[in-house]
């Protein structure tokens, strides 16, 4: 099977460009930081803390379903995939990320996925701690002006402002790379892709083309 890391920062256009390119090369895109999001919604919705969180993981069942190349996340039967989508999950996504026990309990279910498919899976830790071994591994960055701008864009919300989403983009990157358990980090063996200055076409080219190089070795 091959295996594609891409990590990088909240809004550096991952999740766009993994799909694309995974839609081009017939792969399944992995997105998991919707896993991280849905064990937010789970302690929101149950206000939970980080302890009792903790204390509640054997009540969490979350799986990953492909629906027509798409990928949808059932937590406890239901279909959330549209839920994990609010600034508050976000940001609750960032804080409860950074517990060691909900780590473990995601990673099994990442590497399950990897073992059987061909992947590209996209999140903070990838290329670092859940697939060490990939086939290729990208960090995909931009300012955080850039990517405010490119999330401020793809907004309906007109109460939220352009300086409310680059406050939220700066405090999750810093809690993402501030954290004890698996940082948010380039790996030491992944190419660096700045995208500020580039397109979505000329990154999803750039990215496609590194992997058809990765599948004719
Ligand atoms: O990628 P996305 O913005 O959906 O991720 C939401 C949050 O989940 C991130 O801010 C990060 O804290 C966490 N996350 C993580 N490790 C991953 C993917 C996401 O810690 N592999």
């Amino acid at each position: 099977m091959i295996n594609i890391a891409i990590d990088g920062p909240a809004g550096a256009g991952k999740s766009s460009i993994a799909k694309a390119a995974a839609a081009q090369l017939g792969f399944i895109y992995v997105d998991t930081g919707a896993l991280y999001r849905s064990a937010a919604l789970y302690a929101l919705s149950n206000g939970l803390d980080e302890q009792s969180l903790i204390d509640s993981l054997d009540k969490v069942d979350i799986k990953l379903e492909y629906q027509q190349g798409t990928q949808h996340v059932i937590l406890n039967g239901e279909d959330v995939s549209q839920q994990i989508r609010t600034p508050e999950v976000s940001m609750n996504a960032s804080r409860f990320s950074a517990i060691p026990e909900v780590r473990e309990f995601l990673f099994d279910l990442q590497q399950r996925i990897a073992r059987e498919n061909n992947i590209i899976m996209d999140g903070r830790d990838i290329g670092t701690v859940v697939l060490p071994n990939a086939d290729l591994k990208v960090f995909l960055t931009a300012s955080a002006e850039e990517r405010a701008n490119r999330r401020f864009r793809e907004m309906t919300d007109s109460t939220v402002t352009y300086e409310q989403v680059l406050e939220d983009i700066k405090q999750r990157d810093y809690n993402d790379m501030n954290r004890k358990t698996a940082p948010l980090k380039q790996a030491e063996d992944a190419v660096l892709l700045d995208t500020t200055e580039m397109t979505m076409e000329q990154v999803i080219d750039k990215l496609t083309s590194m992997i058809k190089e990765v599948m004719d070795k």
